[in-house]
């Protein structure tokens, strides 16, 4: 017989936003929560740190789902904890195409975006009407929490309890890429339509139009408008994670930074805990564990799981196409650095050269006076690219590698701030290495598994791993990147664990 969740231990691997939810979620059930995490500060990519006075978000910037009935809303309601105070992103992009000075802003208001996109890309209604219609089918399904890719009879009822007659029409389109959508509806040409779509998605989905999936794409450019939307959060992006904290510990939970685990323990495919260690110390113990739930990439999931990992799994996880790292430079500066009514998000992209988002463009943050990221007069300033996490494994003077990406970033962001060695007063760079150690992230890989018609949704990894009571949640499951995506994620592991057990009572 099952025991009850009060009586049953689960060990949860990270305290990124999946693993804290998860945790949290779980020890609200009922259950006797651990949380391990081999940082000394929760929140993983989405979390904080601090120099002279400033505090720089390490990844995200931006949430999704804080709205009434987003998923950070109805957890944070379900754990009893007040949700965050945050702004709207508006809009929650300006984005720069070369040799350009007007932005393509997209706006929170549906009808000023549909204006703003006839201005900037006439003749794209069909193609935009197509995504929003899609958009709303995905949405309201997500919402009724299906669990996708389902793996046994019980995700499979659960999906099937999800699927309303509109859900039906976005099966034509699960194998169609955006990229195809544009030449079927006479766009292929477009170029800076096309540009603007690459740029984007690359930022949600780590590919561009010709290969991210249709599906994901909908949702992904979906989301920034009203009734949905994109949060700006007050004081830093810490606050989520502090707020899931608090209610992990409200409900009973245990929260240990600085301890890695080394080794998913499995016998006969049976699963027995965790090789725990404790950083400061070196001292290692086995944490036994009804159900551990894995808040890591599936990449150092195999890792983990060693010789154990079953041999078809980690043929799928070898056999992914490579995925992006990411080069952050962190500003702290004056705020005569930042132009007038700047946005406070921007994408840069610097020429029509070479594949989009290596090192030709930035994705760019910067804080509001008085949202808590900088002290007075003064103001942050994050920007991003991504980066083949290949190249600074293998590079043979790092440190000049690592100048030469800041000086060059500084140059591009002079562009369009002032950055002068008097308005820049610390900056600082991360780089796959940098995320590798802090994240404990394979190679530093930032994003999850890319959104590609062969890696999306139904066709993605499982939270349900192939061993029984291991789950996996976090960016490389569905819905995929961001903190909204993992919390879904956790979401759906928390109630097949529970369905497993039996103490999930669904209506
Ligand atoms: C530059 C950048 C910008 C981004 N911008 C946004 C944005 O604006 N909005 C948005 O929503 N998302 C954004 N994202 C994506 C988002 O940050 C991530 O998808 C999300 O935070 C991932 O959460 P996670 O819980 O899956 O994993 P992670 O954040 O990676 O957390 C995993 C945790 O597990 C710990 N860990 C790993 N291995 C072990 C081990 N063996 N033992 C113990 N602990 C371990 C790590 O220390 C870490 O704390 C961005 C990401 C990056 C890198």
């Amino acid at each position: 017989m099952s025991k009850s969740p009060h009586e049953t231990d689960v060990v949860v691997i990270g305290a990124g936003i999946g693993g804290l939810t998860a945790g949290a979620l779980l020890a609200k059930r009922g259950y006797r929560v651990k949380v391990f995490d081999q940082a000394w500060v929760p929140g993983g990519c989405a979390s904080t740190f601090k120099r002279r006075g400033f505090t720089f978000d390490v990844g995200a910037t931006q949430v999704a789902g804080l709205e009434p009935g987003g998923i950070h809303h109805r957890i944070f309601q379900e754990l009893g904890v007040e949700i965050p105070t945050a702004s709207h992103c508006d809009p929650a992009c300006a984005v720069f195409l070369p040799g350009e000075t007007e932005p393509i802003s997209v706006w929170r208001d549906p009808d000023q975006w549909q204006a703003e996109r006839e201005k900037h890309f006439p003749g794209s209604d069909g193609f935009w009407q197509l995504l929003a219609n899609l958009f709303r089918y995905n949405w309201g399904f997500q919402s009724r929490d299906p669990v996708i890719p389902p793996r046994n009879l019980w995700d499979g009822w659960q999906l099937l309890q999800a699927v309303r007659p509109d859900t039906l029409l976005t099966v034509p389109h699960l194998f169609t890429t955006v990229g195809q959508l544009l030449r079927l509806t006479g766009l292929g040409n477009q170029r800076r339509l096309k540009t603007f779509l690459d740029l984007q998605l690359k930022l949600y989905s780590q590919v561009n139009a010709d290969q991210t999936a249709l599906l994901y794409a909908a949702t992904a450019l979906g989301v920034s408008q009203a009734p949905q939307g994109l949060f700006h959060l007050h004081g830093s992006m810490q606050v989520l994670s502090d707020r899931i904290v608090e209610a992990l510990k409200k409900h009973g939970g245990e929260l240990h930074m600085g301890h890695s685990v080394d080794q998913i323990q499995v016998h006969s495919q049976e699963l027995l805990g965790v090789l725990i260690r404790q950083q400061k110390t070196g001292e290692t113990w086995t944490e036994s564990a009804d159900h551990v739930v894995a808040n890591v990439t599936v990449q150092n999931l195999v890792r983990l799981l060693g010789e154990d990992a079953p041999r078809q799994y980690q043929q799928r996880v070898k056999k992914l196409p490579p995925s992006s790292g990411a080069f952050v430079i962190y500003l702290g500066v004056d705020a005569a650095a930042i132009p007038e009514n700047c946005p406070p998000h921007l994408q840069f992209l610097y020429d029509y050269d070479g594949p989009i988002g290596e090192n030709n463009s930035l994705f760019v943050s910067v804080s509001r006076p008085g949202d808590g990221r900088a002290p007075e007069g003064k103001a942050t300033i994050i920007a991003s690219s991504f980066t083949d996490p290949k190249l600074w494994d293998e590079a043979e003077d790092y440190d000049a590698l690592k100048q030469e990406y800041t000086e060059g970033a500084i140059a591009r962001l002079s562009q369009y701030f002032h950055l002068t060695s008097d308005t820049i007063i610390h900056q600082e760079a991360a780089t796959p290495r940098t995320f590798a150690h802090f994240t404990g992230r394979s190679q530093g890989i930032v994003g999850g598994i890319g959104q590609r018609l062969s890696t999306f949704g139904p066709f993605g990894f499982a939270t349900r791993t192939p061993i029984k009571r291991l789950w996996l949640v976090g960016d490389s499951t569905h819905p995929g990147e961001g903190t909204a995506g993992v919390s879904y994620s956790a979401l759906t592991a928390v109630n097949q664990l529970m369905a497993m057990d039996g103490t999930l009572s669904m209506e």
